[in-house]
């Protein structure tokens, strides 16, 4: 139970690694609240699974893109569980597209969705945690992608790169208020962002033999590793960034 009395609010938490990560947190005791934008069916089970665990959930939709979205995430979730204690930002796409005919609206809509709108969401969130005054934390789901390319996404793996600095400027701006500010950057985890692309069994087998540990990630491996940041048992960890890859990232041969 490493977060008992934390309100936890996570964006894009509707399927994948947002919703492994809000029922992991309810595990560890927390309330929680989650934003969606399309999937509604997929919301609703989320909050079944938390409600399962014993936990409160709130669910509030909104185009994280849209600057208003945060404003009105943060406040609700605030008003419905009193207080923020914990930040996730995971909410993100990953059209995959070659880069020398991206097109304009492609690059534009991945910018907005997954760099603008986190930015927009964690300034709200550290505004309410600053106002509180009891610290918190912010943590923001990276990728490996911050770290090496993809011929495929030259209009997504700038947006990872650019959260994991987010929490980086975040760490040194929100220090003096208690706030904790990390990333997490996931490998290969199997989730509906990619299963068109791993749907072709040589490229899931290339995948899987490249991973020293010999599988792909779960949306819950992650979801482990926000927990631990999110807790108190990270309490002197702020700036940093934690690789959840199964080893992929090391592996050069
Ligand atoms: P996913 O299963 O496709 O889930 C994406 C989530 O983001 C959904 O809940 C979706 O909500 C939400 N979302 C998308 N656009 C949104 C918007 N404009 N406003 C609000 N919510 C929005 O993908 P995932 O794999 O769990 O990805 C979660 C995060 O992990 C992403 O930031 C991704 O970049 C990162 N990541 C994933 C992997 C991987 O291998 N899976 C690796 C590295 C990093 P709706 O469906 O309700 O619209």
């Amino acid at each position: 139970m490493l977060l008992e009395g934390k309100n936890v609010l996570i964006t894009g938490a509707s399927r994948g690694i947002g919703r492994a990560t809000a029922i992991e947190c309810a595990r560890h005791g927390a309330d929680v609240a989650l934003n969606w934008f399309k999937d509604r069916e997929g919301m609703e089970e989320t909050l079944a699974e938390v409600a399962r665990l014993g936990r409160h959930a709130v669910e509030v939709e909104g185009d994280v893109a849209r600057p208003e979205s945060a404003e009105r995430f943060v406040s609700a979730a605030a008003a419905a569980l009193g207080g923020v204690d914990v930040f996730v930002s995971n909410a993100g796409i990953c059209p995959f597209h070659a880069f020398l005919d991206t097109p304009l609206e492609v690059f534009e809509r991945t910018m907005a969705v997954n760099l603008h709108g986190a930015y927009y969401m964690t300034q709200a969130a550290a505004r309410q945690m600053k106002q509180q005054g009891t610290g918190g934390a912010l943590i923001a789901i990276s990728s490996i992608s911050a770290l090496v390319g993809g011929g495929m996404q030259a209009h997504y793996t700038p947006t990872k790169a650019g959260v994991h600095s987010l929490m980086q400027s975040c760490a040194i701006a929100l220090g003096p208020y208690g706030i904790r500010c990390n990333s997490v950057m996931p490998g290969t985890i199997a989730t509906d962002i990619n299963r068109e692309d791993l749907a072709d069994p040589a490229k899931r087998a290339y995948m899987e033999k490249r991973i020293p540990l010999g599988r792909l990630g779960e949306a819950r491996d992650v979801a482990g590793c926000v927990v631990f940041l999110a807790s108190d048992l990270a309490r002197y960890v702020t700036g940093a960034s934690v690789l959840v890859d199964g080893g992929l990232f090391v592996n050069l041969q």
